[in-house]
C-alpha cells in the first residue's frame, strides 16, 4: 500500500473521534539511522540509532501530532487553529492548517525564535504575533482564549496530539521489530517524552515488544523537572526546550521513572559539541535535537551507564535547518579568493 502518512497507517491504535479527517503531508516514516561512530566514540559493543524526526515535512517531529490535532478540528467544523510555539509548533500547525484551509494565529515568545522556524510559521501563511514574554506566558494566553472564543488548541495540551504522536514509538518497534533497551530524548513541555511512553506501553501489551528505558534530557538553564521546580527564566541555546513549566511535567517524571529511567540535565556546551558530532556523522540537527544523545554521552563518560550489549536508540527530534544562526554565528565567514587557479590551489593544498 502506498504511504499515506500515520493517521492512514495507525488510525486503528490512535484513541482519536471518529470524525477525525486526514489532512497529511506524508509525516512520519521517518529513518531509524546507525551511528557507528557515536557508538564507538562511547566504548562501542552496542549498537546506536537516531530516529530522525527532523525529516517530517516541516522538519520536526510536531507534524506527527499535527496531522491528527489539525483532522479532528476540521471534523468538528473549527475554522480557527491557535498554538503557542517556541517554534516548532508554529512551523507545524501552520502547514497543517493551510493543507486544511484553517486560519491559524501563533504566538512565539519576542526575540526568542529559531530563524527558520518563524519563517516557516510565515510562509505557510499563519497569523504570527510575538508576546512580549515568556513560551509560558504565551500558552497561558492560547488557553485562556481558547476557553473564551471557538479556537481550536492545538498545543500538546491536546490530547490528539501526543496520539499522533505516539506513531514514532511504533515505527521503531516495526523497524528494530521490538521496542530498544534504551531510549533518549530532549524534554521540554513534555509531551512528546508522554506520547513516547504511550507508544511503547500500548505496542508491548499488543505486541509484547518490550519497554525501554527512558532517558529524558533538559537544559540546564531549562531543567525544571530535574530542579523539582518552574523555572522563571528559562535560558537555553536549544530553544526548543526553552520551557520552565512543562504542561506534562508530571506524566514525564512518571514515565521515567516506571520505565526505570530517569530525567537529567546537560549543559549547553554538551549540546552544542553532540551537534558536532552528529553533524560530524552526517546529521545535522538542530540544537534541542541533540540534546538527548548528549545526555546518553554524558551519562556514559561519567560511568552512570553501561551501553554495552544493549540497543539505543536516541531521537534527534528537528533538522539543523530550523536553526541556521547558531552555526553561522559561532563561525568566520568563508574565504574569498580570486577566481584564479593558482589562488585556489594556494588555499586547498597543504
Ligand atoms: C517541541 C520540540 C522538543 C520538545 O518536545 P516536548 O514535547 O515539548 O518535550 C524538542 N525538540 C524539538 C526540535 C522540538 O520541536
Amino acid at each position: 500500500m502506498t504511504y499515506a502518512g500515520v493517521l492512514q497507517r495507525y488510525r486503528s491504535l490512535l484513541d482519536i473521534p471518529a470524525h477525525t479527517v486526514a489532512i497529511t503531508l506524508l509525516e512520519g516514516n521517518t529513518p531509524l539511522i546507525p551511528l557507528p561512530r557515536l557508538a564507538d566514540a562511547l566504548g562501542g559493543g552496542f549498537d546506536l540509532f537516531a530516529k530522525f524526526e527532523g525529516l517530517n515535512p516541516t522538519g520536526s517531529f510536531k507534524d506527527r501530532g499535527m496531522t491528527v490535532a489539525i483532522g479532528e478540528a476540521v471534523g468538528r467544523g473549527v475554522k480557527t487553529v491557535i498554538c503557542a510555539s517556541t517554534g516548532n509548533t508554529a512551523a507545524s500547525a501552520a502547514a497543517y492548517a493551510a493543507r486544511a484551509g484553517l486560519r491559524c494565529i501563533v504566538l512565539i515568545p519576542q526575540g526568542k525564535v529559531a530563524a527558520g522556524k518563524l519563517a516557516g510559521a510565515v510562509a505557510y501563511g499563519a497569523q504570527v504575533i510575538q508576546v512580549d514574554g515568556s513560551f509560558d506566558d504565551a500558552l497561558a494566553l492560547v488557553v485562556e482564549i481558547t476557553q473564551k472564543q471557538p479556537i481550536a488548541l492545538v498545543n500538546s495540551l491536546n490530547p490528539y496530539r501526543l496520539e499522533g504522536q505516539k506513531t514514532a514509538a511504533f515505527e521503531i518497534c516495526d523497524t528494530l521489530d521490538s521496542a530498544p533497551d534504551l531510549f533518549c530524548l530532549p524534554v521540554g513541555n513534555a509531551g512528546n517524552i508522554t506520547a513516547y511512553w504511550m507508544g511503547f506501553r500500548q505496542y508491548n501489551d499488543l505486541h509484547a515488544s518490550g519497554l525501554p528505558r527512558i532517558l529524558g534530557v533538559q537544559a540546564v538553564g531549562a531543567a525544571p523537572l530535574v530542579l523539582g521546580h518552574p523555572v522563571e527564566h528559562p535560558e537555553t541555546v536549544a530553544t526548543a526546550i526553552r520551557i520552565g513549566k512543562p504542561a506534562r511535567g508530571e506524566q514525564a517524571l512518571q514515565a521515567a521513572e516506571e520505565s526505570g529511567g530517569k530525567i537529567i540535565a546537560v549543559s549547553d556546551e554538551d549540546i552544542l559539541a553532540m551537534q558536532r558530532t552528529l553533524a560530524s556523522e552526517g546529521l545535522w540537527v538542530e540544537p534541542a535535537s541533540a540534546a538527548g544523545l548528549a545526555g546518553l554521552a554524558a551519562e556514559v563518560r561519567a560511568g552512570k551507564l553501561n551501553p554495552r550489549g544493549l540497543r539505543v536508540v536516541g531521537v534527534c527530534t528537528g533538522h539543523g535547518l530550523k536553526d541556521p544562526g547558531i552555526i553561522t554565528q559561532s563561525m568566520p565567514a568563508p574565504v574569498v579568493l580570486p577566481a584564479e587557479i593558482e589562488a585556489l590551489e594556494d588555499a586547498i593544498l597543504v
